[in-house]
């Protein structure tokens, strides 16, 4: 048995990055981590840019101009005007080489071609420069940078459409257990619908490990490792759910063992979760995680997310907590720590919700944060500061 803590830190001294790249197209790039930095092609604006809706002059004296034609978004005109002369100009149109500024719409009045301006203008307000944000060649994101939306977006703006990312593992889960049905199916006495493959390949895709697949496997020492080497055969990352505990036909430790799977720790003292194994055989990595759903997706997000970034070559994964106040008291029980369903409130607090048995999900349906409370808490007041990891 080890802790939370020596569990986290097992996994970060075994997990070694596979760093594999493949060309990836934006489009399917969130969340992958860049595996080189990307310099630009362009400069960004690539040309002197309007950002305002106006006029553009050549300056002079006066605060009176001659208006003498119009630059759209989109449009190569290049009108050349003498001082004293505008264009009317639209946010993101290519401002004239001849211009010097360009004034908003709001600050002038017009009469047919005579423009006269409130106030005397800046020189170079409202254009943006050539190369403002980027120039041609600049780093547009670092290598070891996880993609958001933003910075897909910055990558397109300079049009980029695939860039080099660390490969994401294929996920295998195979669910155990003879008492479990498939949605649809009738359910005699003693049987359950089986929920974990979904809900964690589900997970896997919400943190854009899209290739995965199930496998059901029965409680049966033979035929349960012949499944386990099918998954071990197709993919690089297993996750068991169930048949991990201590019950008599509990038989994923003893058939892991059979594929030559080394244990790096089994059980943790924590609830829920506490018969979690992780194990590796030369390349693979497998995580067996109980069976009773809230303990598998508790162990799923603190454990198995962090083991999956660490492979792919995610050199700051760590696991990160929070603190915030908690909005009631709470009396931790017993020696092992614990993580509670939770939801973030207002001014930095979190109320741990009702229902945390680890057979029950309907506290986990609405959390957005696990609070984790270490061994050696007992008893926490309220507007006691705890930590939490935000489930996002
Ligand atoms: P186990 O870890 O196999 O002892 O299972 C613990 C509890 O979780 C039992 O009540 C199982 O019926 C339940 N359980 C196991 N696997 C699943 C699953 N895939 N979906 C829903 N419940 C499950
Ligand atoms: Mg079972």
């Amino acid at each position: 048995m080890v802790t939370v803590t020596e569990a986290l830190d097992i996994i970060s001294a075994v997990v070694k990055a596979t760093r594999e790249q493949r060309n990836c197209p934006l489009e399917q790039a969130l969340d992958h981590v860049l595996a080189e930095s990307i310099y630009s092609p362009i400069n960004m604006p690539p040309f002197q840019q309007s950002a305002m809706d106006g006029y553009a002059l050549s300056m002079h004296e006066s605060l009176n101009y001659r208006v003498v034609g119009e630059v759209a978004a989109g449009s190569s005109n290049n009108p050349s005007l003498k001082p004293g002369e505008a264009v009317r100009i639209f946010t993101g149109a290519p401002v004239p080489d001849s211009a010097n500024s360009i004034v908003i719409q709001e600050k002038v009045t017009r009469k047919d071609e005579v423009l006269v301006l409130d106030d005397a203008p800046q020189e170079g307000a409202n254009i943006r420069p050539v190369g403002e944000q980027l120039s041609k060649g600049d780093v547009v994101l670092a290598a070891g940078t996880r993609l958001s939306p933003a910075s897909l977006g910055l990558l397109a703006g300079v049009g980029v459409s695939a860039v080099p990312v660390y490969k994401k593992p294929r996920v295998a889960i195979v669910v155990t257990g003879d008492e479990l049905k498939a949605a649809g199916e009738e359910l005699s006495r003693g049987q359950i619908y089986e929920s974990n493959g979904l809900m964690l390949s589900v997970a896997l895709k919400d943190k854009a490990y899209v290739d995965t697949f199930v496998l059901k496997a029965e409680d049966k020492l033979d035929t349960l490792t012949k499944t386990l080497e099918k998954a071990f055969e197709a993919a690089e990352v297993v996750l068991v759910s169930g048949g991990i505990s201590v019950g008599d036909y509990d038989f994923v430790n003893e058939a892991l063992s059979h594929l030559g799977v080394k244990t790096h720790f089994y059980k943790v003292k924590q609830k829920p979760g506490k018969p979690l194994l992780f194990g590796t055989n030369d390349q693979q990595m497998v995580f067996a995680l109980p069976g009773n759903p809230a303990s598998a997706l508790n162990c799923f997000y603190v454990y198995v997310h962090l083991a999956l970034k660490l492979r792919e070559g995610d050199a700051e994964a760590r696991i990160s907590f929070r603190q915030a106040t908690i909005t009631a008291d709470f009396n931790k029980k017993g020696d092992r720590a614990q993580f509670l369903k939770a939801k973030i409130g207002a001014n930095n607090t979190v109320e741990i919700l009702n229902g945390q048995a680890s057979s029950m999900l309907q506290s986990f349906a609405v959390a957005d944060a696990l609070v984790y409370m270490e061994e050696d808490m007992g008893f926490v007041a309220k507007n006691t500061s705890v930590r939490y990891l935000k489930i996002d």
